[in-house]
């Protein structure tokens, strides 16, 4: 059986059935879109994904990317695919018009990435990756450097990355060291050495745009004296053409434990004390202005993580129907049964079903997250600020639970798949490497959890929070009235009810300034949150299936709706009381983390 990546039918459902995102396409910013060519671009998305992106997937793991004299060279493979999809157009699908893109509705965009990251993610990075150096380009950048950049980059002929991490200042981006000096021309001499940076060096685009964080020379140490840069690999005449080489060089390329055919670069910059960057916004400005394309990021992140799963959950779907293994449990004493596939163990299903659960509770949340964002930022003339805190509140949560659980599902995947998912002749073990990155990079896993217990729950005096237990006992009491729903709807109801008692906890321990006792539960208050997520996604999914569940349903089509009413009921039944437990444990706050000398860890 083919490789599959994304199961369309699954998005499909999410967009259409349980968004209802034809409502949202009356938007007058949507006129150009209908079902129609939303369904037509996902299908044409599918194709490239898995006729000319997946082919190369492998390819990149086996033969990374090589530097020699400053040059990164990327696999031969990717240059067809890179061209296919900047000749496309991809890269803009979702970007405004006015940005040189599209303007699809976010979930169409979202679903042709989900499609190409799952196919291979490093491909998507090079030719999408410059679309956050745009947006904040867009946002804060003067007019000439709007018209220099922002187009040539949401079009990938160019190139953008993000320059924070220094080998003394990675989670504590404040440390850096990276300097600018202020030229009589109005621009910048930037001095200092980069590391880890995605993209900072490949021969796919015709010129790189790097934003920079520097310190201006004589500014405050941290955060608050740091600056932002534009600075080019290629230099830019003031007619948009490409002038001198500029003074940044990559040193060095990383030999990784997965995504090989990502080019993960140190940089250096100003070694011939050349290096000319001009400034984006205003001086000292920089962490804020960063923080939006780290925002952006995050839920790309997110992405990368649901996709790898959804990869990773579909071949061993396909490969537990295909491998015979063992007889059926009914035929247990007969030795001459004949073999069966292997999905037909229970455990198989099991396991199957869990990773299905999970993979669709990820997609839910992150398409109807991605629309609260679209709805108030995009398609509104004022922004809400609570939907606006409601969104931020989300995003931790995006970027480290689909992180994290993406990476659980590719490890459950191998696992279908026994000795085989061991080896290299399946991609299963390649989603498990590449996967795990994404719970490291963009903000680790603790770094994500801090933001979300320390920032985002008491944003607008905890409003957002409880919108979102609110937004969870709606769907929970229109549950309650369905036949076959009830009980799983009183238990997510019982879980977001415990939720709401972790959290205040956790804000008492904060409000009492025990921060180091707050702070030893975080991650597991953020898992909580995310499963509690996926619990109410699943069961709005549920509701959404079993509305649908009428005398005229197709046949394939109950099958499918079914298939969502018991995804519903074993994650509710068998996940979520391990849930409840977990928060069990951050109510009890135990202290023993903190409490423990440090010999008491034991070692040397
Ligand atoms: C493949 C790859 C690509 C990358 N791409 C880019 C890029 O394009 N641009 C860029 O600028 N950077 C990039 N990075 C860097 C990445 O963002 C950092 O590695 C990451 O932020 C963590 O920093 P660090 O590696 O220095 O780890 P450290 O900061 O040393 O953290 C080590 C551990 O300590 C924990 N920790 C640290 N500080 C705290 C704290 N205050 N509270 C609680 N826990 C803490 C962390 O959670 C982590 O578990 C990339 C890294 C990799 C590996």
């Amino acid at each position: 059986m083919a490789q599959q990546l994304v199961d369309l039918r699954d998005v499909e459902f999410v967009i259409w059935e349980q968004l209802e995102t034809e409502e949202m396409l009356k938007h007058e910013k949507y006129e150009e879109f209908n079902k129609k060519t939303c369904d037509l671009i996902m299908k044409e998305a599918r194709n490239l994904a898995i006729k000319e992106i997946l082919p190369t997937m492998s390819i990149g793991d086996e033969k990374g990317v090589v530097l020699k004299d400053g040059v990164v060279t990327t696999p031969e493979e990717f240059k067809r695919p890179f061209e296919l999809l900047k000749e496309g157009e991809w890269p803009g699908l979702r970007v405004p018009p006015e940005m040189g893109g599209q303007g699809a509705p976010q979930v169409v965009g979202v679903c042709a990435n989900e499609y190409f990251m799952a196919g291979n993610w490093p491909i998507n990075c090079y030719t999408h990756m410059g679309n956050g150096a745009a947006w904040m380009i867009q946002e804060f950048g003067t007019k000439e450097q709007k018209e220099m950049y922002v187009k040539r980059i949401t079009s990938a002929e160019w190139g953008g990355t993000m320059l924070l991490t220094e080998p003394d200042a990675g989670s504590d981006v404040g440390a850096l060291t990276t300097t600018a000096v202020k030229n009589a021309d109005g621009t910048y001499s930037i001095t200092g050495n980069k590391i880890f940076i995605t993209n900072g060096e490949h021969d796919l685009c015709s010129n790189i745009i790097h934003p920079v964080l520097a310190r201006i020379e004589g500014d405050e140490p941290g955060t608050k004296g740091i600056s932002i840069f534009l600075v080019p690999k290629i230099l830019v005449n003031a007619d948009g053409t490409l002038g001198e080489r500029n003074d940044i060089w990559c040193t060095g390329v990383e030999h990784k434990h997965g995504i090989k055919g990502s080019a993960t670069c140190s940089m250096t910059m100003g070694a011939k004390g050349k290096c000319i960057g001009t400034l984006l916004g205003k001086e000292k400005e920089g962490m804020k202005i960063m923080f939006m394309m780290m925002n952006e990021a995050r839920l790309g992140t997110g992405l990368q993580g649901l996709a790898y799963a959804s990869g990773a959950y579909l071949l061993a779907l396909n490969y537990a129907k295909e491998r015979i293994q063992g007889r059926d449990l009914k035929d247990f004493a007969k030795r001459d049964a004949p073999g069966v596939a292997i999905i037909n163990h229970p455990d198989v299903r099991r396991n199957l079903l869990k990773m299905k659960a999970y993979v669709c509770g990820m997609r839910s949340f992150f398409y109807w997250s991605t629309q609260i964002g679209e709805k108030n930022e995009y398609l509104s003339d004022k922004r809400d600020p609570l939907q606006s805190a409601y969104f931020d509140l989300m995003t931790p949560i995006i970027k480290e639970y689909l992180s994290k659980v993406g990476h659980d599902v590719c490890v459950e995947g191998m696992q279908v798949l026994g000795g085989a998912g061991y080896t290299k002749d399946y991609l299963a073990e390649q989603y498990t490497r590449d996967c795990k990155i994404c719970s490291i990079y963009e903000g680790t896993s603790g770094i994500q959890a801090q933001d979300l217990v320390g920032r985002k729950l008491g944003a607008m005096k905890g409003q957002a929070f409880m919108k979102f237990i609110g937004d969870i006992m709606a769907t929970t009491a229109k549950a309650k009235k369905m036949k076959g729903l009830e009980d799983i709807a009183a238990q997510v109801e019982a879980l977001a009810a415990e939720l709401g008692k972790a959290a205040g906890a956790l804000g008492k321990k904060l409000g009492a300034g025990e921060l180091k006792a707050a702070f030893a539960h975080s991650l597991p208050f953020l898992h909580a949150m995310g499963d509690t997520l996926v619990a109410w996604m699943l069961l709005w999914r549920a509701v959404t299936a079993t509305e649908k569940m009428t005398d005229k349903v197709k046949k394939k089509d109950e099958v499918f709706y079914d298939g969502q009413i018991k995804t519903a009921q074993f994650f509710i039944q068998t996940e979520v009381p391990v849930t409840m437990g977990k928060i069990a444990a951050v109510i009890a706050g135990s202290t023993a983390a903190i409490d423990i000398d440090d010999a008491g860890f034991g070692g040397l």
